[in-house]
């Protein structure tokens, strides 16, 4: 029996696609990697913009000089920036999270439906975010001082929050969400979750290709509403029992892991560094930036200065979060192996994924860029799993035997 090869294994499986298809994945990938810089980069100008039209501190003196209290006047002017900075974003967006896609074979839904998501989508979230800033800015009033450590308390509050809500209110707005129907897939997952303690009747299949041509699955919620998805798409690109038990199992892992907390708390530190980054900094900023009128950082009309600095942050601080997520997705790897033992099923489903995070980059572009490990690096822990399994098996006792190497020369 010839012994299994985990790196020529890894090789076969990375071949299934062919050149052609390897150097598109990297073009769609490395891509993405420049959109985090232009997407920062046009944030800051659609801020710059706002505060040097002095719009903002025109309508805060307006609502001054009717005499309103300081929480409605945060909450206008804030509702104003968001809603303006929202409408300058606007055309960067439908190019890269519409066009782009479309170009690349991404998406198949037509501009309308997007936009029907996108305009929804930006609803909800220009109204999370004013809740949260109105927040922020309450915190600045009370606490000058201290504002920063709250605030990023309240940062994980809102993200636990959120996750809880999702499920229930959010999601259903954009895609449907159906219990798995009876058959062989069901079968098999309500199997694995009764194994790890996941309550079968929270899996579900979504329309996830009315969005996306993507091969995916995900776990949300928390507490109550916790829930693991599978994308239509998985099914559409004829997927076998093996394939959909590593990745159920990959997303049982984050679950059972409790991936949502540990990001909820990483989430709190980076909040906190961040805002007390922008407690000191501030006064630089606003000075960069030619913030005029500005009485200073508890003014809601500076808000587009922390909205830039923010963003400035978020890019500094992207290869840190993304080698967070990294850590975890690499244990979820490993859970699906260890729980599930599909580590070809695995590898078949993890090549599916190489269109839209290409396979083999660069060690630093990895470290930098990606939130997962390398499709590569992945199929060959897998393949490497497989062959210590098949050692282990092999390893009956007393059954060795030693050949000299040069005994089996011809
Ligand atoms: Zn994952």
């Amino acid at each position: 029996m010839t012994r299994f090869d985990p790196e020529a294994a890894t090789a076969a499986y990375l071949g299934a696609l062919g050149p052609e298809a390897h150097a598109r994945a990297t073009a769609y990938t490395q891509g993405g990697h420049w959109l985090i810089l232009w997407t920062a980069v046009i944030g800051v100008a659609a801020y710059w913009l706002v505060l040097r039209s002095g719009v903002l501190v025109g309508i805060r003196s307006r609502l001054e000089a009717r005499g309103l209290g300081p929480v409605r006047i945060s909450a206008l002017v804030l509702g104003a920036a968001l809603l303006a900075e929202t409408a300058l974003n606007l055309p960067w967006v439908v190019w890269s999270d519409w066009a782009r896609e479309k170009a690349y074979g991404m998406t198949s839904q037509p501009l309308g439906g997007w936009l029907g998501d996108y305009v929804l989508y930006a609803l909800i979230a220009l109204v999370a975010s004013l809740v949260m800033m109105s927040c922020v800015y309450a915190l600045i009033r009370r606490s000058p001082r201290w504002w920063w450590a709250w605030s990023g308390g309240l940062v994980s509050v809102f993200f636990v929050v959120s996750m809880v809500l999702a499920p229930v209110f959010i999601e259903p707005l954009f895609n449907r969400f159906d219990p798995a129907p009876p058959g062989p897939v069901r079968d098999a997952v309500a199997e694995l979750a009764r194994a790890n303690g996941v309550p079968a009747d929270r899996i579900f299949i979504y329309d996830g290709s009315r969005q996306s041509n993507r091969y995916t699955a995900n776990v949300s919620g928390l507490v109550g509403s916790a829930r693991i998805a599978m994308s239509d798409v998985m099914f559409k690109k004829d997927a076998d029992i093996a394939e959909v038990r590593a990745v159920v199992g990959h997303e049982m892992g984050h679950y059972v892991l409790g991936h949502v907390w540990r990001n909820a708390l990483f989430l709190s530190v980076m909040a906190i560094v961040a805002l007390f980054l922008v407690d000191r900094l501030f006064p630089v900023a606003a000075r960069l930036l030619g913030a005029r009128g500005v009485k200073g950082l508890s003014d809601p009309a500076g808000y587009p200065v922390v909205g830039a600095m923010i963003v400035v942050l978020s890019l500094v601080g992207n290869p840190l979060a993304a080698s967070f997520t990294r850590w975890a997705e690499a244990e979820s790897d490993r859970f699906s192996l260890e729980r599930v033992r599909e580590p070809d099923g695995l590898a078949r489903a993890l090549v599916k994924t190489i269109e839209y995070r290409a396979a083999t980059p660069g060690r630093l572009e990895e470290i930098l860029f990606y939130t997962h490990p390398s499709v590569g690096s992945r199929v060959r822990r897998a393949m490497e799993w497989k062959a210590a399994q098949q050692a282990a098996s092999r390893r009956e006792p007393m059954t060795v035997t030693l050949v000299r190497p040069d005994a089996v020369q011809p």
